[in-house]
């Protein structure tokens, strides 16, 4: 298991002398020199949109343009990829041949190339959505690697079944990719969520049409040159950057499209969902929003959950689907809680994400962060009380500062809705049942978190809290081999571990007569 934020505190002592020297070059002009251009990535080459549009891609840093991207638009890009997603699953197609073996292969050398670039791929990362570069690069790329590296193992190992059926019939399954499958990735970790959609489907034999964030389509298409350069068949992989409603809703009702897998607001997850139903049911899987709750019982150890509080929320900005965004604390130990999380975050580094000092860089972009703003606008109408924070952290970009709320009620705004910012919520109870039920109030179930020393408590909280997560005195602890995913309106289905094949595999049945006598 990865704990996120030790890895990267441990790892970037190691690399800091190393990264202040590479940081000394850094503009985005150094990134960008000898690219030619980021195009869309249909059949192993690159295209122009029919339409011949662009669309700039911002530094949150700075607000300033980086390049610009050529947009896939409605239906004819995207048909486009389809068709060459559909020509490469075709019956006898080298991909299709291909052994198992080899896939698993295919993924492995992918992972060498990403370390072999991880350097470069952790830059332009923080360029395009501002995370800190120490966290790009010793927290997403190494995820990556591991990500692809774990499912090239499964790719010659996803078994299926012999089954004892009544008579004389010998009866087996075969686990089979589902065809061609739509991957709607968003913004807030564009590499990772690029691997996490890639690598099970890959592993298993499909072929795919991803849609990649319009805020952050660098690295996915940088990816794409080392799938071609790899050795990936042409059409096994599609890349398209461009937008939700255009490119995104022309993928979701495509009537080639045999599944899609999305990550982003619940919002559009409905409309994923309805898109499918209204073409032609194509498979869904959905890892949406989420209000986590992070439930802090008066026997805890109080420097540990502080701390893992802290990082619960502000990790990446608070851009994060699992966030522990609602921090209930039992009402005896609340006060010291609430004044030494005010300690921590005060302490938290923002800045330029280039600096390996920052802990905390931009929001992603203008749009999030008026909306952040806006919600912290609303805590402090609704009668929250502002313990820190609130405020722009520069003048330019889009820094927020790290912010709490304490004195907050469970119907305020704040401690219903996802805000997917550096907001923390700080909230008081006194039960432990009380405070089960209120975590359970929501229509999201992605993450929850108990601390405590007891662990009676600690597994009757577990068991009791509806989500897909739950962390017992950590937070933000992920496995490549463990699943991820969502109750209620957090999702379907799960990502990750050997659950994560599932949905990319089609279970055939096959029963064959045994005659009774050698005739
Ligand atoms: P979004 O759901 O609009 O975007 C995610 C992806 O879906 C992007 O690739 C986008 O282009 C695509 N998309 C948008 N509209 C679409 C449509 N009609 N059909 C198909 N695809 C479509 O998210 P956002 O607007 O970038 O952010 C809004 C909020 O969503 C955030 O504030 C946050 O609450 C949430 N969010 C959650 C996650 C997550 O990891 N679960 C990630 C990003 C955003
Ligand atoms: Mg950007």
């Amino acid at each position: 298991m990865y704990n996120i934020v030790v890895a990267s505190h441990t790892f970037c002592k190691l690399m800091s002398f190393w990264c202040r020297l590479l940081h000394a070059s850094l503009t985005s002009c150094h990134l960008l020199a000898g690219y030619k251009s980021f195009k869309l990535f249909i059949n192993n080459e690159w295209h122009d949109a029919v339409s011949k549009k662009t669309f700039p891609t911002i530094n949150p840093a700075t607000g300033e343009v980086i390049c610009e991207v050529v947009e896939g638009s409605k239906v004819s890009d995207v048909d486009k990829a389809v068709k060459a997603a559909k020509e490469a699953f075709r019956l006898g197609s080298p991909w299709r041949r291909m052994d198992a073996s080899q896939r698993g292969r295919l993924l492995n050398l992918l992972a060498d190339a990403i370390e072999r670039d991880a350097a470069y791929l952790a830059e332009l990362e923080t360029l395009d959505n501002g995370k800190p570069y120490s966290v790009s690069y010793c927290i997403d790329v190494p995820m990556v690697v591991k990500c692809l590296r774990y499912y090239a193992g499964w790719a010659d190992k996803w078994e299926g079944k012999t089954i004892p059926v009544d008579g004389d019939y010998f009866c087996y399954t075969r686990h089979e990719p589902i065809g061609v499958c739509g991957q709607i990735i968003p913004w807030n970790f564009p590499l990772l969520m690029q691997a996490w959609k890639l690598a099970p489907a890959l592993a298993t034999g499909n072929t795919i049409v991803m849609k990649v964030a319009e805020q952050t389509p660098l690295t996915a298409l940088y990816v794409a040159s080392l799938i071609k350069e790899v050795g990936f068949p042409p059409g096994v992989v599609n890349i398209i950057a461009g937008m939700g409603p255009t490119a995104g809703a022309a993928i979701s009702s495509h009537m080639d499209i045999d599944k899609i897998a999305f990550t982003g607001s619940t919002e559009v997850g409905h409309l994923i969902q309805q898109a499918s139903g209204s073409s032609n049911l194509k498979k869904v899987s959905l890892e949406l929003g989420g209000k986590s709750p992070n439930i802090i019982l008066s026997d805890a150890n109080m420097e540990e959950a502080v701390e893992q509080a802290h990082n619960a929320i502000f990790f990446n900005q608070g851009q994060c689907c699992c966030a522990g965004s609602r921090t209930y604390v039992q009402e005896n130990i609340y006060n010291e809680f609430v004044e030494r999380s005010v300690e921590r975050a005060k302490k938290r580094v923002v800045g330029d994400p280039f600096n390996l000092k920052t802990d905390h860089g931009p929001q992603v972009d203008d749009e999030q962060f008026q909306k952040i703003l806006g919600y912290i606008s609303s805590g402090k109408k609704e009668g929250a009380k502002l313990m820190c924070g609130g405020g722009v952290a520069a003048d330019r970009g889009y820094f927020i500062q790290p912010t709490i709320f304490g004195e907050v009620q469970d119907d305020m705004k704040i401690a219903r809705e996802e805000i997917f910012g550096p907001v923390m919520q700080i909230l008081k109870f006194k039960s432990i049942e009380e405070v089960i039920e209120r975590a359970n109030d929501t229509k999201y179930g992605l993450a929850a978190a108990v601390f405590t020393t007891d662990v009676n408590k600690a597994h009757y909280v577990s068991n009791s809290l509806r989500a897909g997560t739950v962390w017992i005195n950590c937070y933000n602890v992920f496995g490549v081999q463990a699943p991820f995913g969502g109750y209620k309106a957090s999702g379907a289905g799960r990502e990750m571990g050997e659950y994560g094949l599932e949905h990319y595999t089609e279970v055939k049945t096959v029963t064959v007569k045994i005659p009774q006598k050698n005739s």
